[in-house]
């Protein structure tokens, strides 16, 4: 199983480093809340749990990089407190992607936040990151003989696509059988995302802001009473705050239900990656490879090696989802009818989900009926390209201030679109 290089923040590293705002660390009714990350979960038998109740401005269920990016944004002008089921921030989706923004992808609203995120990416604030969160890696799309109305679309509808020719996708590609493409597309401006670099600035930014990461708390009771959200953790930690926002990514119609909310029809999606040696052939400085019909591609990983994936969307319960031996064996076929790579084994693979909303455009804003209640998911296979946007969106809206350009996504991203009349 893959995960990405997050480095965790541990208990212990939050114990040492972790929770200190600027005047110090956080107190609240008196205690540091340095010790929340010791909420793990009782050993049976041992009938000592913390017990404890914190009042933040704001509270965000779930640490990927929808909940991350937002609480971190929040807490320009709020106390928010962020509650992760894991010990480790990103074991789910966020540490199980594909780690590209690509522009022409996806429904409007996605374009709309893509677009928006890149300066984010490009020049994130003094201090965010030492490393660069995007390098550029061109795609190449390629269409067999059944697909040139695909590639005909694709070029008619994308921004900065040129159509290439197919022996200059080879010069690319030099991999790419002879027979399998009759038409060839590029678009030079996609790039390579570092999400652990990302996601960790993103919560070391929540953190120098004052904020709380609360691991291992996994959301379980959540009312409302006399216009404050209560929300009691694993462990029994209790927090209480007039605004609950909803990151919990493939788990988001779960929390809903926990909390009274009608659910949006959330559907989650296993998809797979796998990750083979591509040797004799140099992969370096290749492009992302991608059939125009979206089922199959490859990408370059760590320089020497490919991920593939079969572009598998199978629907799933929320759960840590592990890969099908079926869908290993598909990625493999699909990328091999195309490229003369020999697979000798697969060195790993592992599965996330993307989670769709029944439009897949993204739910970002307030519940029509539940107060206080702020949905920010349904980020499908776009949560990492359009996080810093998306983020940002979610931190307005609780502020109530004018979202600026973001604004032209609103109506698409309206939770309120899905309530039955
Ligand atoms: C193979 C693959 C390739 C992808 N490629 C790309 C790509 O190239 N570009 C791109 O932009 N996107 C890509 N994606 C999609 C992207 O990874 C997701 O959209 C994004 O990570 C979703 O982030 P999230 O924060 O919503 O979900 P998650 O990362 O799953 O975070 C949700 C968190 O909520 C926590 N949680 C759930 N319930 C509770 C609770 N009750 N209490 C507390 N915490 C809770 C979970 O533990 C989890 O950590 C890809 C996804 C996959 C699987």
């Amino acid at each position: 199983m893959h995960r990405h290089l997050l480095t965790p923040l541990s208990p212990k590293n939050l114990k040492t480093n972790g929770f200190q705002g600027p005047l110090g660390p956080w107190r609240v009714q008196g205690r540091a809340l340095a010790f929340l990350t010791s909420l793990a979960p009782q050993a049976p038998g041992n009938h000592s749990p913390v017990m404890d109740t914190h009042t933040t401005d704001v509270i965000v269920i779930g640490a990927g990089i929808a909940g991350a990016t937002a609480a971190a944004q929040i807490a320009a002008d709020h106390r928010v407190a962020l509650l992760e089921a894991e010990d480790q921030p990103g074991y789910h989706t966020t540490g199980r992607s594909a780690a590209m923004w690509i522009l022409n992808y996806g429904p409007a609203d996605v374009r709309v936040l893509t677009g928006l995120s890149r300066l984010f990416f490009e020049a994130p604030p003094e201090g965010f990151t030492e490393t660069p969160l995007m390098s550029q890696r061109p795609m190449c799309f390629l269409a067999s003989v059944e697909q040139v109305a695909a590639m005909r679309g694709l070029l008619a509808e994308g921004i900065g696509l040129r159509e290439v020719s197919v022996a200059q996708a080879r010069a690319m590609v030099p991999a790419l059988r002879p027979g399998y493409a009759v038409a060839a597309a590029v678009e030079d401006d996609a790039f390579d995302v570092d999400v652990a670099a990302l996601h960790q600035g993103f919560l070391r930014l929540l953190r120098r802001r004052g904020g709380v990461l609360a691991l291992r708390s996994r959301a379980g009771r959540i009312e409302r009473r006399g216009g404050v959200g209560e929300v009691e953790v694993t462990g029994g930690a209790v927090f209480r705050a007039p605004v609950v926002v909803n990151a919990a990514g493939a788990w988001g119609d779960e929390v809903a239900v926990q909390a009274g909310v009608t659910p949006l029809g959330l559907q989650p999606k296993r998809r797979t990656g796998v990750i083979i040696d591509p040797a004799p052939w140099d992969v370096s400085a290749w492009p992302l490879v991608h059939d125009v019909a979206h089922t199959w591609y490859v990408r370059t990983e760590a320089r020497t090696r490919l991920m593939v994936t079969p572009c598998d969307e199978t629907d799933m319960q929320p759960h840590d989802v592990q890969p099908d031996e079926l869908d290993v064996a598909i990625a493999i076929d699909r990328m091999q009818q195309a490229l003369d790579i020999p697979v000798r084994r697969v060195e790993r693979s592992w599965a996330g989900l993307r989670t769709f909303t029944p439009d897949r455009s993204l739910a970002i804003g307030w519940d029509r009926a539940a107060e206080g209640f702020l949905w920010s998911v349904g980020q499908g296979g776009y949560g990492i390209q359009t996080s810093p946007a998306a983020g940002r969106l979610v931190a307005d809206l609780v502020a109530g201030r004018d979202p600026g350009p973001a604004a032209a996504a609103l109506p698409m991203v309206n939770p309120g679109r899905f309530a039955v009349i």
